[in-house]
């Protein structure tokens, strides 16, 4: 008792400049994969795992280490069969896991809120709370059924992209054969109702000419959740720099991503741990830890990227040279494949901070970057939402 009355008054005697400036700067990252380990038996959202025997990247207790204040919790849908049957299992799925996501972080309510607003990112970061939005990735479970994006922006949704790895419904996936040559016409319907609504349109895994295409249609920035430089690594789900200059010159925002630096180790055996992680919520937990020493033995010696956090700097910064520090933000793709040597989780978080304050960037830059920038585009498609 003594004692924490005496490191109240010592926190309260030190001026708040003595903060790191990661500390004193919002920061969120747009697509936090984390939610498919909400599930699993005998581990918890709120503890602290290590990375060596844990395979999650994000939990509460680094959060706090690493000083991450938020993000978007992805309700990450896999591509199933374009027919009715496929459209009612995937929305069954998309529902559950959005259940999963309130339901968790409502566990902790003294220490992370759901949010709707862009303002309450500012209110709850005030209030020492960390916070969270949901997001789509992949919009496949909406079928046929636009109305469906209504359930989904009541419960929370304020981020969305149509597709992920293979074509469905709404548009070409930036990793799949030309289907639609961009958007189907209910594609563009989708991006309609997105923005009468006010949930932002996310343009990583479209292919390009998706990407162009609801560029020219929505009445709102576009944010890339996580994406990359095609000048970086050439690949198809990154974009070239003609592209990140226009999105920037449309106002919106690319939240680069650790993952496509190089090539992708996608080998029989990772892909193999892949598909069984995606069903981890229902594994024992001894079967949890032979998961975990599979996939840490593997990258040993066949990582998913042979990159690091230089490698990640460089794409960073030059993607700020290219589209300007009014239109970058992060998006590492935590739990979703993403991490690189030296900055395997969260926890490493700060040194992207002091890398960029040494760069030369200001404060102000830094948590453009971090969180004002992302900050912006939801509130214009908030205010373009309330006008209509
Ligand atoms: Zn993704």
């Amino acid at each position: 008792m003594k004692r924490i009355l005496a490191s109240v008054l010592l926190a309260a005697a030190v001026p708040a400049h003595a903060e790191t400036l990661h500390q004193r700067t919002l920061t969120l990252d747009t697509h936090l994969d984390t939610p498919m380990h909400f599930a699993r038996q005998g581990w918890s959202f709120g503890d602290k795992h290590s990375y060596d025997t844990d395979l999650v990247q994000v939990d509460l207790g680094r959060m706090d280490e690493g000083d991450l204040d938020g993000g978007f919790f992805v309700i990450y849908t896999e591509q199933g069969p374009v027919t009715p049957e496929g459209f009612a299992k995937a929305k069954a799925f998309a529902l559950g896991r959005a259940d999963l996501i309130r339901t968790t972080l409502a566990k902790f309510p003294d220490r992370i809120a759901l949010i709707s607003t862009a303002a309450d990112a500012k209110r709850m970061d005030a209030a020492g709370k960390r916070f969270g939005w949901l997001s789509i990735e992949n919009s496949y479970p909406i079928g046929e059924d636009l109305s469906l994006l209504k359930t989904f922006y009541d419960l929370g949704v304020r981020l969305a992209g149509p597709v992920h790895s293979k074509n469905n419904q709404f548009a070409d996936s930036a990793t799949d054969t030309p289907q639609w040559n961009g958007l189907s016409p209910l594609g563009r319907q989708w991006v309609a109702e997105m923005n009468r609504l006010g949930i932002v349109i996310d343009g990583s895994h479209s292919s390009d000419a998706a990407f162009d295409q609801m560029l020219a249609l929505s009445k709102t920035p576009l944010i890339l959740s996580h994406s990359g430089s095609k000048t970086i690594s050439d690949q198809p789900r990154n974009l070239d720099d003609a592209r990140i200059r226009k999105l920037a010159e449309a106002g919106g925002v690319i939240c680069v991503t650790t993952v496509f630096l190089a090539t992708m180790n996608f080998t029989p055996e990772r892909n193999a741990l892949f598909a069984q992680l995606e069903h981890i919520g229902t594994m024992t937990p001894e079967e949890q830890a032979k998961l975990t020493r599979e996939t840490r033995a593997l990258d040993a010696v066949m990582p998913i990227q042979n990159t690091d956090f230089e490698a990640f700097m460089k794409s960073l910064l030059h993607i700020i040279k290219v589209a300007g520090v009014d239109h970058v933000g992060i998006g590492a793709d935590w739990d979703g494949g993403g991490g690189v040597k030296g900055l395997e989780d969260i926890g490493g978080l700060p040194k992207v901070t002091e890398r960029l304050r040494a760069e030369g960037f200001s404060d102000a830059d830094i948590e453009k970057i971090w969180s004002g920038n992302v900050l912006r585009v939801l509130r214009l498609a908030e205010e373009n939402a309330a006008r209509r």
